[in-house]
């Protein structure tokens, strides 16, 4: 019996060596030590021991038993360790290889927003913002356009409820800024403008504008085309040349289109400009007297001019782009361009 104890031990002691995994461990800790294991199965036999061998037998079973508890225990901890540093190696992130890191750009319509707001800023205009979701008074009463108005059928208008709705121009930012700002001044407003237009080429229900407007004392058409030509000259080169033509909007009077000359042809004519060598940018004209009496001045002493573009426009000009719905697809082959 003192053998077979022996001979367990050594072969105990040899496969805990190999054991390589816990789950390895755990299976040879069940074969000897567990309750059907081999150490038991020997102790079973102790009955038939005389009294003489008994204590000595037992002894050394104990001893056997703590002895291979032990080295189980520690070679369940080795085992812990070398997964957990396993793991480690497997996860451990080198931040100082190189990567390839994709860097965002502007999208083309803030490129040309932005340079839009920059020629502005330069001939002393202040940058101010108006809601999305306006007044029905501020997009059209204000700005001389009553209910009757045939102009209101020059728009189609997202109504939220009988009076607000989604915002058609930029223009209502000009009477929110007179309202609470005294002449002189020149603002900007840029910003997202709402109209039920189906999508297509050259519209979409949603688009940019930037709205114009320097209002103070004894301005003429002249200020108004000194301002825009220079813009033009910045925007689109120094050579580029311009025109402006009588037109009609209610909140100013007399009203023009400035054109320019054609971007594709420079102004012999084109498929682009229609053979007329112009193309339409904006439209602008001096402030309506009625404005300017709705947000309490005296048209006879404050006057001044108001301009609008629409910012997909100029960015299609600028950049020769034939399709409005490219900027709003978000195509990186398209986006990747600018
Ligand atoms: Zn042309």
């Amino acid at each position: 019996m003192k053998d077979d104890l022996i001979n367990l031990r050594e072969r105990a002691l040899k496969a805990l060596s190999e054991a390589d995994s816990i789950d390895k461990l755990n299976d040879l800790r069940i074969k000897i030590l567990g309750k059907k294991g081999e150490l038991t199965q020997i102790l079973k036999g102790m009955g038939k021991l005389s009294d003489k061998e008994r204590p000595e037998i037992g002894k050394l079973a104990n001893e056997i038993k703590t002895e291979l508890e032990q080295k189980i225990a520690e070679k369940e901890l080795e085992l812990k360790k070398a997964l957990k540093e396993e793991r480690m190696r497997r996860e451990f992130i080198d931040v100082t290889i190189p990567t390839k890191v994709l860097l965002g750009a502007k999208h083309p319509l803030t490129l040309v927003m932005d340079e839009i707001r920059d020629i502005f800023i330069g001939l002393g205009y202040k940058v101010v913002e108006g809601p999305e979701i306006e007044l029905e008074y501020y997009n059209f009463e204000a700005l001389n356009t009553p209910a009757d108005h045939p102009a209101r059928d020059m728009q189609d208008t997202f109504y939220i409820s009988d009076e607000i709705l989604l915002r058609t121009q930029t223009s209502p930012v000009q009477i929110r800024t007179m309202e609470k700002e005294q002449p002189p001044l020149k603002i900007i407003a840029p910003g997202r403008v709402f109209r039920s237009d189906t999508v297509d080429a050259t519209h979409s229900p949603m688009f940019h504008q930037v709205e114009g407007l320097a209002v103070g004392e004894g301005f003429t058409m002249g200020d108004l085309k000194g301002t825009l030509v220079t813009f033009v000259h910045e925007m689109f080169g120094q050579d580029r040349k311009s025109r402006f033509r009588p037109h009609f909007f209610p909140f100013t009077e007399p009203s023009a289109e400035m054109d320019i000359s054609c971007i594709a042809c420079h102004g012999k004519g084109c498929r682009v400009c229609s053979y007329t060598g112009w193309l339409e940018i904006l439209g602008c004209g001096m402030v309506h007297p009625n404005v300017l009496r709705n947000v309490g001045h005296d048209p006879e002493k404050i006057n001044g001019f108001a301009f609008g573009m629409g910012v997909e426009r100029i960015a299609m000009l600028k950049y020769g782009i034939n399709d409005l719905r490219l900027f709003y697809e978000n195509d990186l082959r398209f986006l990747k361009q600018f």
